[in-house]
């Protein structure tokens, strides 16, 4: 039987899943399956593979979802974006997955590599068009990405809601949210998406901070942003690496209880190939 998302949020059990992106030599991949050993450990739902921007890993996402799910035995998605591509190459990269057993995917446009960027004629501009050829060629289990605090794009949370739905509409399983650090915004989004009629399983994003200057970063670039007592916190340990460490898997796994007392049915770890913030969460819970 093909593999749903919808299988592993049933029964009330707060499941985590975890994110890797694919290293691009082979000591880095083999370091990686060793991280994952670890993370088998905790019984994950499943491991979602990410997709470079603009394909740049396509080769490298499509062999280590194979590897995952054929060697470690870890239920695997692939993430994939259709920035730049027409349908017969979408076809043809889902296609070969699909003969490979792989029925998860995440579904995204991905980001535009230019303002004025137009998709190729027989290609998509949104996610939405891409989930709905996705279902016209295979009954694959879609999870598509939520925005608790706005897709940088949207010109409004409303506006973004609105076109979340259309993503659901079109057929997704599940909606896997950006990171976020304010458990209590996310708690107001969900109402929101709710309200507009969305019900599928949602589950949040967490990522355990490995440092400030990466997380600066990555938060500058998606839109969340950092709570100020948190900011606080790593500032004054930037020069001490375990510190920082501590704080984030501290702050991942309280984010983590808190959701799973609020009924969120589990939680996705943008893991960044580390294991060691996963195991300290799946043990806190
Ligand atoms: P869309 O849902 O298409 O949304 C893009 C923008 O267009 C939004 O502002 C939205 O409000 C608007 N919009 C959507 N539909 C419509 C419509 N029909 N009409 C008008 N406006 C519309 N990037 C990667 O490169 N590789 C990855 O592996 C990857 N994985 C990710 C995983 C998760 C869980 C998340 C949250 C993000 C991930 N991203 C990844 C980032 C993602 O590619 C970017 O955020 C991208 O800019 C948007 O992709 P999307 O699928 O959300 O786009």
């Amino acid at each position: 039987m093909l593999t749903k998302y919808s299988n592993f949020y049933k029964n009330n059990v707060f499941r985590l899943s975890v994110e890797v992106f694919p290293p691009k030599t082979e000591t880095g991949v083999n370091s990686l399956v060793e991280e994952l050993e670890k993370i088998k450990k905790i019984n994950p739902a499943y491991v979602s593979v990410t997709y470079g921007a603009m394909g740049s890993t396509r080769n490298l996402t499509g062999d280590l979802v194979v590897r995952i799910q054929s060697e470690l035995q870890i239920p695997t998605a692939f993430h994939f974006t259709c920035v730049g591509l027409g349908k017969g190459a979408i076809k043809d990269y889902v296609n070969h997955l699909h003969d490979q057993n792989i029925n998860l995917v995440v579904g995204l446009r991905g980001d535009k590599p230019s303002e004025d960027y137009q998709a190729p004629e027989d290609g998509f501009s949104y996610a939405n068009e891409l989930v709905s050829y996705l279902k016209t060629i295979h009954d694959f289990s879609i999870a598509v990405a939520g925005y608790p605090e706005k897709h940088i794009e949207a010109p409004s949370l409303e506006v973004d809601i609105d076109n979340l739905k259309r993503k659901v509409d079109a057929g997704a399983d599940v909606i896997i949210t950006q990171l976020f650090y304010n458990n209590n915004l996310f708690y107001d989004w969900l109402d929101k998406i709710r309200q507009k009629g969305i019900q599928i399983p949602v589950i949040p994003g967490i990522m355990p901070i490995l440092s400030l200057k990466q997380i600066s970063r990555i938060t500058s670039l998606c839109g969340a942003t950092l709570p100020k007592d948190l900011l606080k916190d790593l500032e004054s340990h930037q020069e001490d690496a375990e510190a920082t460490l501590k704080i984030g898997e501290d702050f991942a796994a309280n984010q983590c209880l808190d959701l799973k007392a609020n009924g969120l049915p589990g939680a996705h770890l943008y893991s960044l190939n580390k294991s060691r913030a996963c195991l300290k969460i799946s043990e806190s819970l």
